[in-house]
């Protein structure tokens, strides 16, 4: 009995001896381990054995890491080796370790008016994990500072501070109204056009001193001097210069007769009519057949003053120019519209091309010279320029109109100046306003023609 315990205890004994000399191990390098996020998991190195055998390539590795997404993951080593089933874990912890981002608007040291609290200019928190947690920011106020302090959901802190400085050091801007140099004849008018003054702390309006003056009676140049000093002592001077020089000889003499051929258009009709009833003066219009629908603009220019001139109904030369038949056929057309709508026959025309074009003799040579005779045996005075803005021609823009204009008036002639209101016509709506205070600085007179204006004309050439 007792032999038999111990034979029993013996074979177990062989049995575990062997279970255990044959039993394979997972050993890992390393244990646990931490990576960042975005950080991709490297394997830190592992052996499988027993005492007999290398089981590595036996072993089976599967994980469920996100490096995307912080938290805890885990690494299983499974190995199945004869009857023996080993497993084992290693923890992989994904981490944030990035601090978020604090992104003040404005300066981060800012001049404050010395009367004046700070006006918080805003502030941005970003982090790379959290995305946008602006409202997480944490902002402490002292006297001289504010402090931004924002943490993200991993606990990485960022501060940022904006020194405050209690301190005017900007100069009030003073702006002149009306222009800075200014030049009047001797005897004229002068008149202190005001300014506007501007300061980030202060309010100046009444503190500006205005020192000089003009004699408008001596020629001269005369500073007029604007200055001012805010509450902290910063000061801005600015200067106006106001040339008193003598009257030209003719001043006074000349005369400017504005024409607009090709309208009335709804574009820029009425806002020449807008710009000539503020200014006072009188212009005319040699007008086109547009239609019914633009006859209150003839109308209105009529009923402002304004001279109405025939131009052409149709303003096409293969017509009008064929023959005299046709160029009266045509002019008839629109002068029986204009006197439908004004109420008067209009002797004052306008030849399509001006008297002296050349186009006409494409369809009938000589025509010209029998038209210009003719129209004057009907009564009619026709009208060319003397001065031509050019804005049918290579004018575009608004200063070579205004220079086109008025680098050729004198005080010797009667200035007829052409120029257009049709619709693509902006750029002589813009020069328009210019034209007419050159004119009326310069002591030139603004009228419309009538049948008493001396008529302007051009030499025939057909
Ligand atoms: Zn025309």
């Amino acid at each position: 009995m007792k032999k038999a315990v111990l034979i029993i205890g013996f074979l177990t004994f062989c049995l575990l001896l062997l279970f255990f000399i044959f039993c394979p191990r997972i050993i890992l390098e390393k244990g646990n381990i931490t990576i960042k996020l975005d950080e991709e998991y490297q394997e830190p190195g592992y052996e499988g054995k027993n005492l007999f055998k290398n089981l590595k390539d036996e072993i089976d590795i599967t994980n469920n890491i996100n490096n995307k997404k912080i938290g805890q993951y885990q690494v299983n080593y499974k190995l199945n080796y004869l009857f023996y089933n080993i497993n084992k874990k290693r923890i992989v912890k994904v981490i944030d370790d990035i601090a978020p981002i604090i992104t003040l608007k404005g300066n981060k040291t800012v001049n404050v008016c010395p009367n004046k609290k700070y006006e918080e200019e805003g502030y941005e928190g970003y982090d790379n994990y959290d995305g946008d947690i602006t409202s997480k920011i944490k902002v402490d106020y002292s006297d001289n500072k504010i402090s931004y302090i924002l943490s993200d959901s991993s606990n990485n802190i960022t501060k940022e501070e904006r020194a405050l400085v209690y301190e005017d050091v900007s100069a009030p801007v003073i702006t002149l109204k009306g222009s800075s140099n200014i030049t009047i004849y001797k005897g004229g008018n002068y008149q202190e056009s005001g300014y506007e003054v501007n300061d980030n702390c202060d309010d100046l309006a009444d503190s500006v001193e205005v020192k000089g003056s003009v004699d408008i009676n001596t020629v001269g140049t005369y500073t007029i001097t604007y200055d001012v000093e805010d509450k902290s002592g910063n000061k801005s001077s600015v200067n106006r210069i106001v040339k008193v020089i003598e009257r030209p000889k003719y001043y006074g003499n000349g005369k400017i007769y504005l024409t607009f051929d090709d309208g009335p258009s709804s574009n820029i009709t009425p806002y020449i009519l807008d710009i000539l009833k503020e200014e006072n003066i009188k212009a005319t219009f040699f007008v086109l057949d547009h239609g019914t629908s633009l006859d209150y603009l003839i109308k209105r220019a009529y009923d402002e003053g304004h001279t109405i001139a025939l131009h052409s109904a149709t303003h096409d030369y293969s017509y009008i120019y064929s023959s005299m038949n046709n160029y009266f056929e045509d002019l008839n057309r629109i002068s029986n519209k204009v006197k439908n709508i004004i109420g008067i026959e209009s002797k004052i025309i306008r030849f399509p091309g001006g008297s002296s074009n050349t186009v006409s003799r494409n369809y009938c040579y000589g025509i010209m010279s029998n038209l210009t005779a003719e129209v004057t045996n009907r009564g009619y005075h026709y009208f060319d320029w003397n001065i031509d803005s050019d804005d049918a021609g290579s004018a575009y823009s608004k200063e070579a109109i205004y220079y086109n204009v008025v680098n050729n008036l004198s005080y010797n002639k009667t200035n007829v100046v052409l120029m257009h209101d049709s619709s693509n016509k902006q750029a002589t709506l813009a020069a328009l306003r210019d034209i007419i205070k050159f004119g009326k600085d310069n002591g030139y007179v603004f009228e419309a023609i009538t049948m008493d204006t001396p008529q302007v004309i051009h030499g025939v050439n057909n």
